[in-house]
């Protein structure tokens, strides 16, 4: 029997891989221009530090997490924790008071895999720690915005707030107070997380629960003078900066630690898998993870469902790699030759091919398309005896004679010389 790869867990072949570098190339120079700096944190970490702060009853953390229970320690399904728990362990925030950090790579979650949902999947995550300006939120949208954007896909923003630790549990007497009126119609799994995290039936996915929330009182109803004025300050500054927004009462995320500004970029066209990116602020994780009392923001864009908006769209494609020459041999002879130059073209900088196998001369010019190549080099037993090679344009089909009697040196040179004309 074959041995296939876990469910949920996906190779990357080559033209994916190619896409993805695309996209992270893209993220890391935008990025950049917003004073970024990338931080690599290890996949494993204690099991403890996701629970103090994902939240115990969460989704994540409560189902999703690949754990190693003898051992304590488990495989990140999200960023964040693991670079507050860099930043808290380093010190960081001794040296400079605001951090703008930002990550790339795989997360774990056992979920149902899907369309857009795998269980290994990948993160571009970016987080700023210690600013609690609201321009700071409207920058971080703007740039995923800038981000989504420059990839040619097409996504809306939407943003609430979730209030703060004075707001927070007044509103959540209130929502308890209706949801307790209308607990028959709530499905089971409202019913039975109402208590815990009553926030979340308002983004429950159930018809019934759907209806139902419509009319529960609003957060953005219930913000304490602070938390309002925060959240005018992030909606002036996104009109400002000319990025469109949609106010959505009803998002909630699905983890506990945020605080005030939550937003999410969103498609309409994966459909349950919604969400390519989101985000929020976490204004008292870090002191809850025992870390300096440090405001923070930050959000995720999901690697898969921008590759799978990038597909639907044609004109977001990355172009295909050239080669810049190709070398078609025949003979041992011409193969040397040719091993040579093909090695200090490629120290030269360029990107270079040949055929080892000894195939005929029309299979390695289909080989020489295969790779894109600018221009092939054909040294067949003729050009041997003559010191000359046939160079062709693979664009033109036009032929010249390329020295082959020069030192090999000056030959590379020449060869990098012609290309690069
Ligand atoms: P969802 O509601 O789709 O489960 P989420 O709220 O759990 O998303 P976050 O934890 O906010 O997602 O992660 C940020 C982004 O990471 C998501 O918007 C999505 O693009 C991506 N993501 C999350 N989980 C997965 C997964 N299992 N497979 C692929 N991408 C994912
Ligand atoms: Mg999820």
């Amino acid at each position: 029997m074959k041995i296939k790869a876990v469910n949920g867990f996906k190779d990357i072949l080559p033209d994916d891989a190619l896409r993805r570098q695309h996209i992270e190339q893209t993220a890391r120079d935008i990025f950049a221009r917003f004073g970024m700096q990338e931080i690599r944190t290890p996949i494993l970490e204690k099991t403890e530090l996701f629970a103090r702060s994902i939240g115990e009853a969460t989704d994540i953390v409560e189902k999703e997490m690949y754990t190693f229970v003898d051992k304590g320690i488990t495989m990140r399904p999200e960023a964040t924790a693991s670079i507050l728990r860099a930043f808290i362990e380093h010190g960081l925030h001794v040296r400079q008071p605001v951090h703008r950090l930002y990550t790339i790579g795989p997360m774990f979650r056992h979920e149902r895999p899907q369309k857009g949902r795998l269980r290994q999947f990948h993160q571009m995550d970016v987080e700023v720690i210690g600013a609690n300006e609201p321009q700071v939120d409207a920058e971080l949208m703007a740039m995923g915005q800038m981000l989504l954007d420059t990839l040619g896909v097409t996504v809306s923003l939407e943003i609430n707030s979730l209030g703060c630790p004075a707001c927070r549990p007044g509103f959540r007497d209130k929502l308890m107070a209706y949801l307790n009126q209308h607990k028959e119609s709530l499905c089971p799994d409202c019913r039975r997380r109402m208590n815990v995290n009553p926030l979340r039936t308002l983004d429950c996915k159930n018809r019934n629960c759907k209806d139902l929330v419509q009319d529960a009182p609003s957060i953005l109803d219930s913000l304490c003078n602070d938390c309002r004025d925060h959240f005018v300050s992030v909606k002036q500054t996104l009109d400002l900066l000319g990025v469109a927004y949609r106010v959505n009462r009803f998002m909630v995320r699905g983890l506990d630690y945020y605080t005030r500004t939550t937003f999410e970029f969103i498609t309409d066209a994966l459909g349950a898998q919604a969400a390519v990116g989101a985000g929020g602020r976490y204004d008292g994780l870090l002191r809850q993870l025992n870390g300096p009392d440090l405001p923070g923001i930050g959000f995720a864009l999901g690697m898969e469902r921008l590759v799978l908006l990038m597909e639907q769209q044609e004109d977001a494609t990355p172009p295909k790699p050239t080669t810049d020459l190709f070398v078609a041999v025949l003979g041992e002879k011409a193969a040397e030759h040719a091993s040579i130059l093909v090695h200090r073209l490629r120290k030269l900088g360029l990107t270079a091919a040949m055929d080892y196998s000894g195939r005929s001369l029309k299979a390695q010019m289909k080989q020489a398309g295969r790779l894109n190549s600018r221009f092939t080099l054909i040294i067949g037993e003729d050009e041997l005896a003559c010191n000359e090679g046939v160079l062709r344009d693979m664009n033109t089909q036009e032929q010249s004679k390329f020295s082959l009697s020069l030192p090999m040196d000056e030959q590379a040179q020449h060869m990098t010389a012609l290309l690069s004309a």
